[in-house]
């Protein structure tokens, strides 16, 4: 494969990390105040770090370092060698902004070149970005990776669902590339207008929210577009953007590339690592990265490193679809709840839709509640008595795996509201 880097093995792999971790912590030590004031508290110097183990000596970078830092948070390089800067759309505080030089621009395009590769994109496909392009990551990865690979692109970003179709139809696109809300909307509107006779699809590739089963399930049947065509692309605008990694056409979880950065994972309250298979929260610490290298930044994403080997004999290691983020955590009645989990639950429920909304509210007696709100699987009849039997078996099953009672409501196919972007779960109404 063209963009599969120059390593061959783990123990290739490991030494360009060792390399890799030794030259950041020296750049970013002599060429940014902030990360030599960060080291010195620690009393760590560049020429500590002489295995892998020492990373355990650096300090933490978190999302607070970038606010303080704003408008060019963690610059390591001269103002002339930025070429671009990036923001992520972040509603709370400032935004996080990161600079990039032209070599960083260079490495993020390979890295989502590898992405196509790892999706079985070809050089005749064509990929129709329905991604935000702006100041964000989004369609610009999507792009420039999608150019450096060779494929034709399609760019046309988020709304515009008439010409979207109209594009879909008359430039055959094969690849879609798009939120996984964009990619349902998407489905629904070719299973809608009859398009599937007409089309060319065979792939999607999800950036920048995770896909429930369900959700994965309903694009497929909608589309026409294989299940196993689905593909997922992980990315943070902390961390070049999206395109740092991919799941391969056997879905066994999320390669990884190890090669442009190490990936810890931590328990968020101890920060010590966890234990194979355990969930916590993904650290990163770049190894080429030059404007705004990353020690140890906390991502607040959670999810599991994957053990073994993948068939398809990638080097690159894997972890588990993103879980959540430890942000979105909420604790109802004492319980530490992710909605992922709820949406893993959900996945698994018979006749219901993908989409759903929790509410929490409290009543008067200032006890909290929660209500599910969950969609009736297209196509099944408005039944009184089958919406009871749905709303008992997800109360019962909350209740067994999280431990909490919810009321279910159950309402028509549709009647829940798509978007084109990330789609609002969690409505906390509690005061
Ligand atoms: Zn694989």
């Amino acid at each position: 494969m063209r963009f599969d880097g120059k390593v061959k093995s783990q123990d290739e792999l490991k030494a360009l990390q060792l390399e890799g971790l030794r030259w950041t912590v020296n750049h970013a030590y002599n060429d940014s105040a902030h990360y030599r004031k960060k080291l010195d508290e620690k009393g760590v110097k560049p020429e500590d770090i002489k295995t892998l183990d020492d990373i355990r000596r650096l300090p933490f970078t978190t999302s607070k370092d970038l606010q303080e830092g704003y408008p060019f948070p963690l610059l390591s390089v001269p103002m002339e060698k930025v070429v671009r800067i990036h923001a992520s759309s972040g509603t709370t505080g400032k935004r996080k902004v990161l600079c990039y030089t032209a070599k960083d621009v260079d490495d993020w395009a390979d890295m989502f070149a590898r992405c196509y590769e790892y999706a079985g994109c070809t050089l005749k496909d064509r990929v129709q970005v329905t991604v935000g392009y702006g100041v964000w990551t989004a369609g610009w990865g999507f792009q420039n990776g999608c150019e450096r690979f060779g494929a034709m692109s399609i760019p046309i970003g988020p709304g515009n669902i008439e010409m979207q179709l109209q594009f879909l139809v008359d430039f055959q696109t094969t690849v879609i590339a798009s939120t996984a809300s964009m990619g349902l909307l998407m489905a629904e509107e070719i299973d809608k207008n009859g398009l599937r006779g007409k089309i060319a699809l065979k792939k999607f590739i999800f950036g920048s929210e995770r896909s429930s089963d369900a959700m994965r399930q309903r694009i497929s049947d909608l589309s026409g577009v294989k299940l196993e065509e689905l593909y997922d692309i992980p990315g943070l605008t902390e961390l070049y953007g999206p395109g740092t990694g991919l799941d391969c056409r056997h879905h066994t979880g999320i390669h990884y590339w190890a090669d442009y950065y190490i990936l810890e994972l931590l328990n968020p309250e101890t920060l010590e690592p966890t234990k194979p298979g355990e969930v916590g929260e993904m650290v990163v610490t770049t190894l080429c990265k030059e404007a705004a290298p990353l020690i140890r930044y906390r991502t607040r994403d959670l999810t599991r490193l994957i053990e073994g080997e993948c068939p398809c004999g990638s080097i690159m290691p894997r972890h588990d679809r993103i879980l959540g983020r430890s942000d979105d955590m909420f604790i109802f009645r004492a319980v530490n709840i992710y909605p992922s989990h709820i949406d893993e639950i959900l996945s698994k429920i018979k006749d219901v839709g993908s989409e759903y909304q929790i509410i929490l509210y409290r009543k008067e007696s200032s006890k909290d509640h929660m209500l599910i709100k969950v969609e009736r699987a297209k196509r099944l009849p408005d039944d009184k008595e089958k919406d009871k039997h749905i709303r008992k078996e997800i109360e019962q099953t909350i209740k067994k795996q999280i431990l909490v009672s919810c009321d279910v409501e159950v309402v028509g196919y549709g009647e829940l509201p798509r978007s084109e972007r990330k789609t609002k779960r969690v409505f906390d109404n509690r005061d």
